[in-house]
């Protein structure tokens, strides 16, 4: 007996059991919108070297790209005084509408576990489809594991039962450690490691955002593990990395709404022009590695909408000591801008008037057919076609 039958046959002798939600709510409608793939073009990036036909190092985005879509040069990260204009608050803007939607949970000092305190895109979606875990995914960078925090938010109508899953290098060594303990149980030595390395990643977790058991991600996992085993070819690090486990996750887990957490522009911290803009077009080349991929599969082709978006931006006063710094919340830290593209949104223009990053939840929440309740701001409705 199938799933589906089984399903039907429940249903017919126990009447209303809603039996399409796991969750054990009122059942949840079929999704039948487009997918959507958010990109953050993260690390902090301004638009002189982004968006800037005279000196951008993101070709692809700028040439190929954004005639597909709506360009929106000028979005702003709100003023607000005393607010850090940076990754986490800014990925937080985009996934739940609302700035300082957020509160630190970390008890130690200079550690930042930054967790959403208003609903995620992600949440909204599940809440109101019928969308598997696997089936909305967050790709993380391997350095930032306080980013798996941006999966869900403390909030008690929505919250882990709506949450995305994560894939990540720092998700994959949790997995993996597990996998290794129970093949390994009997090397007393190699265990006790293991364990350690085990503990070390609790450790870090916030109370209830232990990840679920997942038989679609053990499956990923362990392809992923046969693909780059010990003995094989060494897997692609930094923002390359989030590239080849978005792609990976389009063809395995099909998922219908995916952000991709790009990061490595942020190097320049350590006062290295290059790193930045080489982290840029590295950006550049994974963005249409993304897209080649969705024109190429039939389950994305015509039906995906990308909506790429900087989390913040650098500041460009020659001045500094340390250039291209960004957590002061100076103007061209807060000047961002966005590229929506896809289904249902108009192509080949470029947007005259200034929109705000908080209007990303509304817009992605329109294109899904779902409404951002906790959103402070509206859709960016210019860009529909
Ligand atoms: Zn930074």
């Amino acid at each position: 007996m199938d799933r589906r039958h089984f399903n039907t046959g429940l249903a017919a002798s126990f009447g209303a059991v809603a039996l399409n939600s796991s969750l054990g709510g009122p059942a949840r409608a079929a999704y039948r919108g487009p997918n959507v793939v958010i990109v953050r073009f993260g690390g902090g990036v301004r638009r002189s070297e982004t968006i800037d036909p005279q000196r951008t190092y993101a070709p692809y985005l700028l040439n190929s790209l954004a005639p597909r879509g709506v360009l929106v040069p000028d979005m702003q990260i709100a003023d607000i005084e005393g607010m850090d204009t940076s990754h986490a608050e800014g990925t937080i803007n985009i996934l739940t509408g609302r700035y300082a939607a957020w509160r630190d949970a970390t008890q130690e000092l200079l550690l930042n576990k930054i967790e959403p305190t208003s609903p995620t895109l992600f949440e909204y979606l599940r809440k109101a489809y019928d969308i598997a875990p696997h089936e909305a995914l967050l790709i993380n960078g391997e350095d930032r594991p306080q980013e798996e925090f941006f999966s869900f938010a403390r909030h008690n109508k929505f919250g882990g039962d709506f949450r995305a899953e994560v894939l990540s290098l720092y998700r994959y060594k949790r997995w993996l450690y597990g996998k290794l303990l129970e093949e390994n149980g009997s090397d007393e030595v190699l265990a006790g490691q293991l364990r350690d390395s085990i503990r070390k990643i609790e450790k870090h977790e916030l109370p209830g955002r232990s990840p679920r058991a997942n038989v679609r991600l053990d499956a990923f996992w362990q392809q992923w593990r046969e693909d780059y085993r010990d003995d094989g070819f060494v897997n692609p690090r930094g923002d390359r990395l989030l590239t080849e486990l978005a792609v990976r996750a389009m063809r395995k887990l099909r998922p219908r709404l995916m952000m991709i957490n790009y990061q490595d522009p942020d190097y320049v911290h350590w006062g290295n022009a290059s790193h930045y803009t080489r982290a840029i077009a590295i950006i550049d080349q994974g963005l249409q590695r993304l897209v080649n991929e969705a024109d190429r599969l039939d389950q994305y082709a015509n039906n995906t909408v990308f909506v790429v978006v900087p989390d913040c931006g650098r500041d460009s006063s020659p001045l500094k000591e340390l250039p291209f710094q960004h957590h002061f919340n100076t103007r061209s830290a807060r000047e961002i801008w966005t590229l929506v593209l896809g289904p249902g949104i108009d192509s080949g223009r470029v947007l005259d008037h200034t929109v705000d990053q908080t209007q990303i939840a509304a817009t992605i929440g329109a294109v899904m057919g779902f409404k951002a309740g906790y959103s402070e701001a509206g859709a960016i409705d210019a860009v529909f076609s």
